[in-house]
């Protein structure tokens, strides 16, 4: 790659994680990298841009396949969990793309994140493709290429500096934009201080959002009045000063209580109703297939590989995401309320695989129960 494409291609890169809110689909078909044959791996993504470029540049220097399914231009995690990225563009990939007469094997490996949006039995009930989970992050493809195996590591989601810095920029990005020309239009000398503003507040409540305990959103909604009030102040009031003091908060507190499911690891499903639900393990169902062990994007589950089982270790740092349940074969794995009652996984599984706009899942026989289940 040239200097002038790296620099293109950096920048492009930084417009779309900037802007990774809106969609920014890219053409869905077959790709070839490097010089793949019959017996070469076949991948499959959505066609976000930015996650096709990422994963090409992963494999730069390797020969494979790569599937790029329609998935509204939009991420894996966001489009699984959306019902934009499911079961049933997997296998219409799979049958129209002439993949079939490409390979003589019939595997196909998705993100990992999909898992929440895609059945791998059904996959394979209508397409005879198995379907496996490759590692969370992309650039552990490679390894995983080589060994077919997952470490513990690529198994689990984690919310590094760097992701946090590129989920804060995605969020100032758009927001800066709009309260920047605000700015410019009533005030232009406010205009950098308030896109500083955002750019701060939006770094600061991913650095720290989990770091701060039960009480964080209050922390942090108090914290960010507190500063706008005083840059009204040191401004000797003003319009600019107060839109300033008025919309800061408003953005923080935006932030703070928007359902972030499918957008970071730290929140699963709503951050209402679904969180007085835990996820539960009937151990006389379960035979050891152990595809929860290799979708839970917490590492929530560990092996006995001797008694055939898994063993719900770590149900603490469950998000609630369904991705066990919905690929576990004996429907060994449901939600559980501290009363005690159980939502079954063939309705979560109708939530998470064909959600058509809903988040909830209500348990059977709730208020609301057969309304949401669009019976
Ligand atoms: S819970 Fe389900 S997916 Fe996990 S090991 Fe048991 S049978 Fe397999
Ligand atoms: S145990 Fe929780 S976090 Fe892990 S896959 Fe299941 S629902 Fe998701």
């Amino acid at each position: 790659m040239t200097a002038t494409a790296r620099v293109k291609d950096g920048l492009l890169d930084f417009l779309q994680t900037a802007f990774r809110l809106f969609p920014w689909p890219t053409e869905p078909g077959l790709r070839k990298i490097g010089r793949p044959d019959a017996s070469s791996p076949v991948l499959l993504t959505g066609n976000f841009d930015l996650t096709v470029r990422r994963l090409v540049k992963a494999l730069e220097g390797r020969d494979a396949w790569l599937l790029v399914a329609p998935s509204g231009g939009i991420n894996v995690w966001c489009a699984s969990s959306g019902g934009h990225l499911s079961t049933h563009q997997v296998v219409t990939a799979l049958k129209t793309s002439g993949i079939a007469d490409q390979v003589s094997h019939r595997q196909v490996i998705l993100p990992q994140l999909a898992a929440t949006g895609v059945l791998a039995l059904d996959v394979f009930r209508r397409s005879r493709w198995q379907v496996r989970f490759g590692p969370v992050d992309l650039r552990d493809l490679p390894e995983y290429l080589e060994t077919r195996e997952k470490t513990d590591a690529m198994r689990r989601v984690t919310f590094p500096l760097r992701d946090r810095l590129q989920m804060a920029l995605m969020w100032a990005a758009p927001t800066a934009l709009v309260i920047g020309a605000l700015a410019l239009w009533l005030a232009p000398g406010w205009t950098l201080p308030c896109i500083a503003l955002v750019a701060a507040m939006s770094a600061s409540v991913f650095t720290l959002y989990d770091r701060l305990g039960v009480r964080r959103r209050e922390i942090l909604l108090t914290t960010s009045i507190a500063l706008a009030l005083a840059a009204t102040w040191s401004a000797d009031g003003g319009a600019a000063a107060l839109t300033a003091a008025v919309v800061a908060p408003a953005f923080l507190s935006a932030l703070l209580t928007l359902d972030y499911a499918g957008s970071t690891p730290l929140e699963g499903g709503s951050h209402f109703e679904e969180r007085s639900w835990h996820i539960a393990l009937d151990e006389a169902a379960c035979e050891g297939v152990f595809r929860c062990f290799e979708v839970c994007p917490e590492a929530c589950f560990e092996r006995d590989d001797a008694g055939r089982k898994a063993i719900l270790a770590h149900d603490e740092r469950c998000i609630r995401c369904g991705a066990c349940v919905v690929q576990c074969p004996k429907d060994a794995l449901f939600l559980e309320s501290d009363a005690g009652e159980r939502i079954p996984p063939d309705t979560i599984r109708r939530f998470k695989l064909n959600l058509l706009g809903k988040r909830k899942i209500v348990a059977p026989g709730a208020p609301g129960a057969n309304r949401a289940a669009g019976r």
